[in-house]
């Protein structure tokens, strides 16, 4: 089964992915953990990422796309993957579609988790708090001037991404206000239905 989930920061993409990989067996693919596993190594694209990342803006597409392309490729993805944070440009959406025609694979669903915007600050700032309490590491980009310009590129080029695929007839979109476990639900549905 290969997936997106489709959201703004905060949505519950990678609550719910967590949830995904433990049912299905399959890896969730998060561009962010990867770029910030290559800054955490200090690889060149890590090095060239950092700043953008800490910023609040996309890195670029060509880095991206390469970089789900060899992931998509490894071994424990031949049964599928789940897509989090990845297509976040209509560009990366069409590298997207022309890399899984190349390697005859395609998408059984698109899973967009609509959530209130003045719900996303809060998340944010809980997110931080519970990494403090549990004795954790804060993400660089979560303070309100990175999170604000992180908003703001999804709006400016992620949002766009639902008109895309509603045009090529894939997205699903679930209410992302619901507390966690009706939203699994709901997304266990739709991947019951796509099977
Ligand atoms: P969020 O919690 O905001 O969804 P992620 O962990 O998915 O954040 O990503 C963190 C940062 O990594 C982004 O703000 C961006 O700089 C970079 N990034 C992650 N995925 C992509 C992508 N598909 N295209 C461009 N930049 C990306």
């Amino acid at each position: 089964m290969r997936l997106i989930l489709l959201g703004p920061p905060g949505a519950g993409k990678g609550t719910q992915a967590q949830r995904l990989v433990e049912k299905h067996g399959i890896p969730q693919l998060s561009t962010g953990d990867m770029l910030r596993s290559a800054v955490a190594n200090g690889t060149e694209i890590g090095r060239r990422a950092k700043a953008i990342m800490d910023a609040g803006q996309l890195v670029s597409d060509d880095v991206v796309n390469q970089i789900v392309s060899d992931r998509i490729d490894e071994p424990d993805c031949r049964k599928g993957f789940i897509l989090d944070g990845f297509p976040r440009t209509v560009a990366q959406a069409e590298a997207l579609s022309a890399m899984l025609g190349a390697k005859g694979q395609k998408l059984d669903a698109v899973i967009e988790l609509k959530v209130d915007e003045s719900a996303l600050i809060e998340r944010m700032k809980k997110r931080v708090a519970d990494t403090i309490a549990a004795g954790g590491t804060v993400r660089a980009d979560d303070n309100a001037d990175s999170f604000a310009k992180r908003l703001e590129e999804y709006r400016q080029k992620t949002a766009p991404l639902s008109a895309h695929y509603k045009q090529t007839g894939e997205l699903v979109t679930i209410d992302g206000m619901q507390d966690m476990d009706a939203v699994t639900h709901e997304i266990e549905d739709i991947l019951a239905k796509a099977d």
